[in-house]
């Protein structure tokens, strides 16, 4: 490749960068997306499993009917048909004594919808479902965004102040939040948990409805973004990364790549995430970007199992009092028939205390927990086994990170932060990183405009 001059060079090729690339490739502008890996989707990936030929994500990733933007890309691309919505949501809980219980919205007006299913939630005393809708309450009456209280307090204090009692939090609000924000309740952030609760639940029906990935996540989320972008004239470089930014007057004007190429864009999108920007960028301070020290990670854990015969009925579950959090059945989700193997992804978040664990005792673990919340399970066995540890999945939501998420402006005009862990006033999700890179392409699209 010789040197070359697009309107937009993109670094980092996770959604947030392919979100970029499809908005800006859309409106007719150039541009050129490198990616360090061998392949395209950052902490959004799936692979062929050798032994089964199923489509393995690097972890199981739920959506939800509020990522209007993460919706509006999958249609774009032409991916629409590969979630299934649903149409109210519906979400199981397993409980220890193998029973289960549903929290299932209704076609009444939110919030009515959303009260109606709390109290389905009939394991729970009737005194200790009244206590929830405190919860719902101060959710309806603050502005997450802005609302300092929420700031300053993690959400184990804030459902301790709305006098949730031990068995709302076990058998609701930990599992909920924990799949949320990916965290220990004690250190993430009220606000954005009442965020995600005020998004999902208090705005349009639809908002609260479970997208469900029917095929792998390359295939959802990548690969017809991929295709989308080249087809539209944009190009894409895997194995590459810059060595080396020049800078005039606060302005990138050009770029050293790792393949010997030099770029001089009209405008930079960097959507690398918070832990590689300063290997892009060196002193981030020079672009405008303090406090990077603030941010750390927490890991997600999935196990991979397949059985000889089948025993799990529903698509997923969250599993109560548990250290699995959510069972999802992938031989349901891909429509896959009963006489093959029965294949389940399990998965623990904020699995600080999994990442150092032993595979195979994690297997026992997640086979033992199945045997625990399934009364079938101890006549199916475990045929094949896959853990995959996302140390760096989410950056943890702790109390008073928001103030150090950057905005996707930086002190050097033609250059704009995209990905998860800018201010996007949400948690590290698909949502966040695919708002992030509409954002960046539309900034950019105004400078370019005021350039031309
Ligand atoms: C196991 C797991 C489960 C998850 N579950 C959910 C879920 O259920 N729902 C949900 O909404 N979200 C979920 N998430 C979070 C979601 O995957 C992330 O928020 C999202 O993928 C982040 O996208 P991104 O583009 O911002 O960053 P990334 O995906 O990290 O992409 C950044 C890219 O930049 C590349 N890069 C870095 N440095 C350079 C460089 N110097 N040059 C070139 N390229 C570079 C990286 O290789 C990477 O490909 C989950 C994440 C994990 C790991």
């Amino acid at each position: 490749m010789k040197n070359t001059s697009p309107d937009v060079l993109i670094i980092g090729g996770g959604v947030a960068g392919l979100s970029a690339a499809v908005e800006l490739t859309s409106r007719g502008y150039s541009i050129l997306l490198i990616e360090q890996k061998q392949h395209l989707g950052g902490r959004t990936y799936s692979f062929i499993h050798p032994d089964t030929g199923d489509e393995v994500d690097n972890g199981q990733h739920l959506l939800m009917g509020c990522y209007h933007s993460t919706l509006r890309y999958l249609k774009i691309i032409g991916a629409e048909d590969l979630v299934d919505i649903q149409k109210t949501m519906s979400v199981v809980f397993r409980l220890p004594n193998q029973s289960t219980v549903e929290l299932k919205t209704n076609s009444l007006p939110t919030p009515l919808n959303v009260l109606s299913g709390l109290f389905g939630l009939t394991n729970l005393s009737l005194t200790n479902r009244l206590k929830m809708l405190r919860v719902g309450i101060d959710v309806m009456l603050k502005n997450p965004d802005t609302n300092k209280h929420l700031h300053s307090i993690s959400v184990a204090q804030w459902l301790q102040e709305l006098g949730q009692p031990e068995e709302n939090r076990k058998y609701l609000w930990d599992v909920i939040a924990i799949g949320a924000l990916n965290d220990s309740l004690d250190k993430v952030s009220a606000a954005l948990f009442a965020k995600v609760i005020k998004t999902a639940f208090f705005g349009s029906r639809k908002n609260s409805s479970m997208v469900i990935p029917n095929r792998g996540l390359s295939t959802v989320l990548v690969d017809k973004a991929a295709k989308f972008i080249e087809n539209n004239g944009g190009q894409i470089l895997l194995s590459t990364t810059v060595e080396k930014i020049e800078n005039r007057k606060q302005i990138v004007d050009h770029l050293q790549l790792s393949n010997g190429v030099t770029v001089y864009p009209k405008a930079v999108i960097s959507a690398v995430p918070y832990f590689d920007l300063a290997k892009v960028f060196g002193d981030t301070s020079t672009i405008g970007v303090k406090f990077l020290d603030q941010f750390t990670s927490s890991p997600i854990v999935t196990v991979h199992l397949w059985f000889d015969k089948h025993f799990v009925e529903e698509t997923f579950c969250a599993l109560l009092d548990s250290p699995i959090h959510w069972v999802f059945n992938k031989s349901r989700m891909y429509g896959k028939h009963e006489y093959e193997l029965m294949y389940l992804s399990l998965v623990v978040s904020g699995a600080h205390d999994f990442v150092e664990k032993d595979k195979d005792d994690i297997v026992a673990l997640a086979v033992n927990e199945l045997r625990r919340f399934y009364s079938n399970a101890e006549r199916a066995t475990p045929v094949h086994s896959l853990v995959i540890k996302e140390k760096r999945a989410t950056f943890s939501p702790k109390v008073g990170i928001e103030r150090f998420r950057p905005s996707h402006t930086t002190s050097i005009q033609n250059l704009f932060l995209a990905g998860d862990w800018t201010d996007t006033k949400l948690p590290a999700t698909i949502e966040g990183a695919v708002q992030s890179g509409f954002e960046c392409a539309r900034m950019v699209e105004k400078l370019l405009t005021k350039f031309n």
